[in-house]
């Protein structure tokens, strides 16, 4: 603003008289050590350049003086400015607010300055313009030190956290909300572990303690931004200290590395994984292999390194080309995948030779079964470019600890195993140790033969039919499962049904079976014999979630109605599935179709266990019904049973009935329906003519 100054030519309190104070204000003037005094006539010539503008300008007095005061000093990038505020004070004798300039003499210095103008009259005439200036470089300096200081906390990218002596959190800048996720509200006034952090207790302690000693702390930690997500972060602290060596505030800088640490993830993938495939590289499979090594030092948990090579891939890219077999090489991988647990390793060594890590495995029972997986999908046509091509692979076993407990060994004996399926005609797969080999095979191989039996029709079902005692009527025919085997004959469930129980077959096993009996009594019931079918279920099938799917499929394919079907469960197999069984048995009844109670007798059943099932019928074994000529206690217990079936409400069938005495017997206590050689074997076309007793 401007302001009104005194004339010279009356000093305040003064008058003309005393005129003589100016000299001694002008000899302080001179001699002023920090403040810089100059004065202009009109035409801007220096008439006054004291000690201190010589040394602020690099110009002696002597050359100043006399000389325009625009030659001597310019104002950096404001000159016009400067020009028109001296012109200003000129035309209105007021002083202008005192004003910083940058500015450089023709001595070549260059210095901020804070300047106070000011008119000086004489009789009320401007006469001079008088200056006072101060050096305020160093001030400017710092001031723009710390503007830049600011421009860099703001800007960033980093997020910088400014914190008190106690380590509560003062300021954050623009970068902390991106990667924190709070806002400077947020966070604060409240202490920085209050951030989240994925750190336990002692955490912060041995960190204050280490910024303490060395006023530095870095390292990398799991961030925890505000919505839950972690994320890493490098984090580097430094305690900053005031001129007396005291923690005056602490500073923390926080870099959210997860692009970093996903680059890193990258690399390491590349270098560990096969560029073709996708699969882990010989790299990362010995690795694993190690790994499985030093677990079966510590817990003895048995494992299996499967060598697999494919057979005769040159022919593959021979034929069709390198591409191709690019392509084959791919599915390859994808199959094998699919063959093993998350816990496997599997890994491309190179050209058509793939290595399997099967972790804790209980035998060799378990590496056959995906050997034998592997080799089945391996067989599966594959799709190069619209044309199918068939593959088989060789595979070589060895288990740790029986066929070694060392990575070179492990292999080598895999890869001899597979040497020797190559040898042995390809498309199979052997165990190092022939003992292994022996048992193995020959449990797989009859799997094989189950499923190329399911596949080619091998299965047949032979009917024995349930006949009213009082009657003689055949109400129902109890399908029984048989293989025709090509080389062997007929073969009885006890041949095969173990096998099919082990590897899980029993459940396709079982699904035909259903399908194909209900088909039979259709055909029956439409030839005018008014027969149910039973079909007996075994433990895995209870279990199985796809049961009542198979069961409706049956029926509704063959038309036939949920009350001719009667499912025969074994008494020890229906207490030991209580409880995966339950659902689907209301669910079965619900439909109408018959529950039974097979071979009852022989499990330990309780009455309240029998009484949960919605069951129709119970079948009194043939150990009680062929002794009760005999055994007397056995005599005592188809009574027993019986009446046991009468409480539940349960039709009463007497199982192996062989004599007409066995068959008195059962009529004289009251059984319902009996069944066995007395009336007919089982056949593939039973008898469904009364039977009178
Ligand atoms: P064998 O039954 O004895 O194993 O016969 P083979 O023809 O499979 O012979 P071998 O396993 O020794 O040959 C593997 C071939 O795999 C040799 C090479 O031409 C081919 N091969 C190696 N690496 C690649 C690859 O990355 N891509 C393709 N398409 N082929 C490869
Ligand atoms: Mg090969």
């Amino acid at each position: 603003m401007s302001e009104e100054t005194p004339d010279i030519s009356d000093p305040p309190g003064r008058g003309p008289a005393a005129f003589g104070w100016l000299h001694h204000f002008v000899t302080a003037l001179e001699l002023a050590p920090a403040v810089a005094v100059h004065s202009m006539d009109r035409a801007g010539v220096i008439r006054f350049w004291n000690h201190a503008s010589e040394q602020l300008y690099g110009i002696p007095a002597a050359t100043a003086v006399g000389q325009p005061y625009r030659q001597l000093v310019q104002h950096i990038e404001r000159q016009d400015e400067f020009e028109a505020a001296i012109a200003n004070i000129w035309n209105t004798g007021l002083a202008p607010p005192a004003l910083d300039w940058q500015v450089q003499s023709s001595a070549g210095r260059r210095h901020w300055v804070y300047s106070c103008h000011y008119p000086i009259k004489h009789d009320g005439v401007m006469q001079e313009v008088f200056c006072m200036e101060v050096d305020i470089t160093a001030r400017k300096e710092a001031e723009s030190n710390l503007q830049q200081a600011a421009q860099v906390f703001q800007n960033a990218r980093d997020a910088i956290i400014m914190m008190d002596a106690e380590y509560r959190v003062r300021a954050v800048n623009g970068a902390f909300t991106g990667i924190t996720g709070h806002t400077p509200e947020q966070i604060v006034g409240r202490p920085l572990a209050s951030l989240g952090w994925d750190a336990d207790d002692g955490f912060y302690e041995r960190i204050w303690a280490e910024l303490d000693g060395k006023d530095h702390w870095e390292g990398e930690l799991a961030g925890v931004r505000r919505d839950g997500q972690r994320y890493p972060v490098r984090i580097a602290l430094t305690a900053i200290r005031d001129p007396h060596g005291d923690v005056s505030s602490y500073m923390a800088m926080l870099s959210d590395i997860s692009e970093r640490k996903r680059a890193e993830a990258q690399v390491r993938h590349q270098a560990e994984h096969d560029a073709l495939t996708g699969l882990p590289n010989r790299i990362l499979f010995l690795d694993r292999l190690h790994q499985a090594l030093a677990t079966w030092r510590r817990q003895h948990e048995q494992f299996a390194v499967m060598f697999l090579d494919l057979d005769k891939f040159k022919a593959v890219n021979d034929t069709h080309g390198h591409q191709a077999g690019d392509i084959v090489l791919r599915e390859v991988a994808g199959r094998l995948r699919g063959c093993v647990r998350a816990v496997d390793t599997i890994s491309r060594l190179g050209g058509d030779e793939f290595v399997v890590l099967l972790a804790d495995i209980k035998g060799a029972d378990q590496a056959a079964h995906v050997a034998s997986a592997v080799t089945q999908a391996v067989a599966r046509p594959v799709d190069i470019g619209g044309q199918a091509l068939t593959l088989s692979t060789s595979i070589g076993i060895a288990l740790c600890p029986d066929d070694g407990d060392e990575v070179e060994t492990l292999l080598h004996h895999a890869d001899l195993a597979m040497y020797h399926a190559k040898q042995e005609g390809r498309d199979t797969f052997r165990f190092f140790s022939p003992a292994m080999n022996a048992h193995v095979v020959e449990r797989v191989e009859l799997e094989n033969r189950l499923r190329q039996a399911l596949d080619g029709g091998e299965f047949v079902l032979e009917y024995q039919p349930e006949i009213e005692v009082a009657s003689g009527r055949v109400t129902a025919v109890e399908a029984l499962l048989r293989w025709r085997h090509p080389e062997r004959g007929l073969l009885l469930p006890h041949d095969f049904l173990p096998a099919a129980e082990a590897s899980g077959l029993i459940v396709p096993i079982g699904e035909w079976v259903l399908r194909e009996a209900c088909r039979q009594a259709r055909a029956w019931q439409d030839a005018g014999h008014p027969v149910a079918v039973a079909v007996n279920l075994s433990d895995a099938q209870l279990a199985h979630d796809g049961l009542l799917p198979a069961v409706d499929a049956a029926l509704a394919t063959a038309s036939l109605a949920p009350q001719s079907l009667d499912l025969e469960i074994p008494e020890d197999a229906l207490i030991r599935s209580e409880a995966a069984f339950a659902a689907t048995a209301q669910a079965l009844r619900a439909r109408g179709v018959q529950l039974s109670v097979d071979r009852f007798g022989t499990g330990l059943s309780s009455l309240e266990a029998l009484r949960r099932f919605p069951l129709t019928k119970l079948k009194i074994d043939r150990s009680y019904v062929g002794d009760t000529g005999h055994d007397p206690v056995d005599a005592a217990m188809v009574p027993a049973i019986i009446a046991v079936a009468r409480s539940l409400r349960l039709r009463v069938v007497g199982e192996g009935v062989e004599t007409p005495d066995q068959l008195d017997f059962l009529r004289r206590h009251g059984c319902d329906d009996y069944q066995g050689f007395l009336a007919s074997a089982a056949s593939a076309e039973p008898d469904l003519a009364p039977h009178p007793g």
